[in-house]
């Protein structure tokens, strides 16, 4: 096929081709077409001739080794290593240990069972002991999704596993919005890791509970995750709920006003998330070399009433599926602001494998040239997509809690871990009442958090307020020339659409992540970015 170049009818060009594995979400199918690349067929065309190759599984180092110059793929070799449960607890404890916990505390307390058994008794009868009161932990098997296998408890009595699991401490005080907890999904693009380049996605999705947070129902799964998967299936996931509205999802940018109304400084929730996905990055690099490849994560952060981040997890191919519109919202621009950031040119369509032949057809479509991103370039989306509808909650009267735990008289320690009647997982029990013809609902419970007032407030509106890019600037020069570096100064983009270039920050950073990482000069260099984000927030605090 050849399509014309806009605003030049005698310049042909070939449209960009993509493929996809099975199972690829469909989304990536319809964003693609939207943007007039054709699908790979594979009777039809050279095993060569595509540029974007999707799958949702790692790809066979075969794929790395014979990629092309004018192709991408969607994952890195080896990427699984920080979003596999144990995996991520692993690397996150050793970093710790090697670059102190002040930088690295901000993922909660894990042990990987059956091996830590031992270590976590410890540090369970430890807690019991000095704080007088027991802790909450939470047990989540290593190699599911999706809330699958979840289970919360106080008592080591509660604890039943059959497979490999993480026991976490629990974050028994989060951030609650009108008594609902939340987390937010973070998209992060890695465009390579030789040298360490990372971009976050200023919007995102911020997922709720679908009942209010109690502590004395441990057993709610409607209360305690915040899987869209989990909360779809609530009795009040469709109803409209005071504070949130229906469904279970905002957007960043409602939320970061729902946070200004309150004087909350949303810049310095941005920044530590920021520092969160670099310092994890960090952890796994670097990684066996690899060219022409970029990863999507999903980081699920959780964020506590101190407005602390905590990370919970890493996402290997972040949920695509669109449950609602606010999904199609953020998950399409995402989806095109990545195919902008991947840098394709006008080279990238002169596929080795040329097809002039009697196939083509003569097509005109819209055709941007990318390659030269700039925020002013971003792509215009096409509109008017159907998607099942969840109502905007965006007149929403809000209402800032806090969650207060209370703490349940707990019986004293014993070793013996399985009980006679064993608890069932969270989700075990969504599965029993999602399988009951007339579904019970769930329970509701009084949420017993100190409640603020509710704010009614016309500021919280669909409006998109933005987390602008770090002020650091990135001025340096590479010698090599990946892909994702853009012509003129060879620097990577600081932004793309809503892709904020977070890493390299400068050029000491930049340094240390080319030629083998040196995680030791990134972590100083890390260090003195903390303190001076810390001493400018300090200096504006005393000058409001
Ligand atoms: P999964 O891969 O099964 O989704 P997650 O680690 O993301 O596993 O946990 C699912 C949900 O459980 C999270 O979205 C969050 O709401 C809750 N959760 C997980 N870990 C914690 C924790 N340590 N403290 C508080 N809530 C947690």
């Amino acid at each position: 096929m050849e399509i014309m170049a806009d605003g030049d009818a005698s310049e042909t060009l070939k449209p960009l081709v993509f493929r996809l594995h099975e199972n690829a979400p469909a989304i990536i199918r319809e964003v693609l077409l939207e943007r007039g690349w054709t699908e790979f067929d594979q009777k039809e065309q050279d095993d060569t001739d595509w540029n974007l190759y999707w799958r949702n599984s790692p790809f066979p180092m075969t794929d790395h080794h014979s990629i092309k110059p004018w192709q991408r793929l969607n994952h890195y070799p080896e990427a699984v290593r920080i979003t596999r449960k144990d995996y991520l607890a692993r690397h996150l404890k050793r970093m710790k240990g090697a670059y102190g916990s002040a930088l690295y505390e901000f993922s909660p307390v894990a042990f990987i069972m059956p091996n830590d058994y031992v270590k976590f008794i410890a540090e369970y009868s430890k807690e019991r002991q000095s704080v007088g009161r027991p802790s909450y932990w939470i047990c989540k098997p290593v190699h599911l999704s999706r809330g699958r296998g979840i289970l919360i408890f106080q008592d080591v009595k509660d604890l039943v596993y059959h497979c490999t699991v993480i026991v976490q401490k629990y974050i028994s005080n989060p951030l609650l919005i009108s008594g609902y907890k939340l987390d937010l999904r973070l998209y992060v693009c890695v465009t390579s890791f030789c040298p360490l380049t990372i971009y976050t996605y200023e919007e995102g999705l911020v997922r709720f509970a679908t009942e209010k947070f109690d502590l004395s129902s441990l057993d709610n799964v409607y209360a305690h995750l915040t899987n869209t998967s989990i909360n779809k299936y609530g009795a009040s996931y469709k109803t409209y709920k005071e504070g949130i509205g229906c469904g279970c999802k905002w957007t960043f940018s409602k939320f970061r006003s729902y946070l200004r109304i309150f004087g909350v400084d949303d810049m310095l929730l941005w920044q530590k998330m920021n520092n969160i996905v670099i310092l994890t990055l960090l952890a796994i690099t670097p990684l066996p070399e690899a060219s022409n490849c970029f990863e999507l994560f999903g980081f699920d952060i959780l964020i506590d009433d101190k407005f602390k981040p905590w990370l919970l997890e890493v996402n290997y191919n972040p949920a695509l599926c669109l449950d609602c519109s606010i999904d199609d919202t953020v998950k399409r621009k995402l989806l095109h602001d990545i195919v902008e950031l991947l840098n394709y040119k006008q080279v990238d369509t002169h596929r080795q494998n040329e097809m002039s032949g009697s196939k083509a057809v003569r097509r005109q479509v819209p055709w941007r040239r990318t390659g030269k991103s700039t925020p002013e370039e971003a792509p215009g989306l096409l509109s008017g997509r159907k998607v099942s509808t969840c109502i905007s909650a965006s007149q929403t009267p809000p209402a800032l809690q806090f969650a207060r735990g209370s703490v349940n008289k707990v019986s004293a320690l014993t070793r013996k871990t399985a009980r006679a009647h064993p608890r069932k997982t969270l989700t075990s029990e969504l599965r029993e009442k999602m399988n009951m013809p007339k579904a019970s609902s769930p329970v509701k419970t009084e949420a017993r958090n100190k409640q603020l007032p509710a704010v009614h407030s016309p500021l919280i509106s669909a409006q998109l307020s933005r987390w602008s890019p770090s002020p650091e600037v990135c001025n340096y020069k590479l010698s090599t020339r990946p892909y994702f570096l853009s012509d003129k100064n060879q620097m990577p983009t600081r932004q793309v659409g809503g892709f904020v270039l977070i890493f390299p920050f400068n050029e000491a950073a930049l340094q240390a992540s080319k030629d083998g990482t040196d995680v030791k000069s990134i972590i100083k260099e890390i260090n003195k970015l903390v303190s001076k984000q810390n001493s400018t927030r300090q200096k504006k605090a005393q000058t409001v």
